[in-house]
């Protein structure tokens, strides 16, 4: 699908919830695809992207910058601690904090260099075992604990378990922001992002959708 649909679907789906126009950001999902279809929708102009890898991303990104200086890239994969470093010198937010040792890491970082990326706490909504994030009943005190280190997160993120509805856990989610006073909500992928709109995301991460199948080397 063009980036014109997808764009076209997500200001339908903004409207249809009532929502400003614009109040949705698109995170195109860049992991494992060909530079030249990278390429193609930034010379399109759309700006903002989403990986999964330090690796892959560490080596696209600074030549697509150079292009395209104003290009945000936004960290959706799992982070190891040794790369923490790496990570925040190369994305502008990282959406999975989701972990004390992660929280730990990034606030050193942040501290020593003066900024940090923006920050979504994942939250591990289905409360399944294989899968990263903070369970729902210990977000409120790691948030805290966040917080206690002068990490400021601004929204939260979850990836829905594989074959269930996902609104229900948007909506988990969505409550789970508003109790805690945060605005940012990533939520909702190729599949499911209209209706992760109608229940507040602020960040769809569409990849296959937009981009294609990905090819796993
Ligand atoms: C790969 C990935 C996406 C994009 O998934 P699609 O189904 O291709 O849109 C979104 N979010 C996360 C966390 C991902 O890893």
């Amino acid at each position: 699908m063009s980036l014109t649909e997808i764009r076209t679907r997500l200001a339908a789906a903004t409207a249809a919830a009532g929502r400003a126009p614009g109040s949705v950001t698109l995170l195109a999902v860049s992991k494992l695809q060909p530079d030249e279809k990278v390429l193609a929708v930034l010379r399109a102009g759309h700006r903002v992207f989403g990986e999964n890898y330090v690796q892959e991303a560490a080596g696209k990104w600074p030549g697509f910058r150079a292009e395209f200086p104003d290009a945000a890239v936004h960290m959706i994969g799992p982070l190891q601690t040794n790369k923490a470093k790496q990570a925040v010198e190369l994305f502008d937010a990282v959406h999975t904090l989701d972990r004390p040792s992660l929280a730990d890491k990034l606030a050193k970082l942040a501290q020593a260099r003066g900024s940090s990326p923006d920050l979504f706490v994942q939250v591990n909504t289905g409360s399944e075992p294989q899968k990263a994030g903070i369970l729902p009943e210990a977000l409120d005190a790691f948030l805290k604990d966040c917080r206690a280190m002068d990490l400021t997160p601004m929204g939260l993120m979850c990836i829905p378990p594989e074959g269930e509805d996902s609104a229900p856990h948007f909506r988990q989610l969505a409550g789970m922001a508003a109790r805690n006073g945060l605005t940012g909500l990533s939520m909702g992928m190729s599949g499911d992002f209209e209706s992760a709109i109608a229940l507040g995301a602020t960040h769809v991460r569409v990849g296959s959708a937009l981009f294609g199948a990905r090819s796993y080397v």
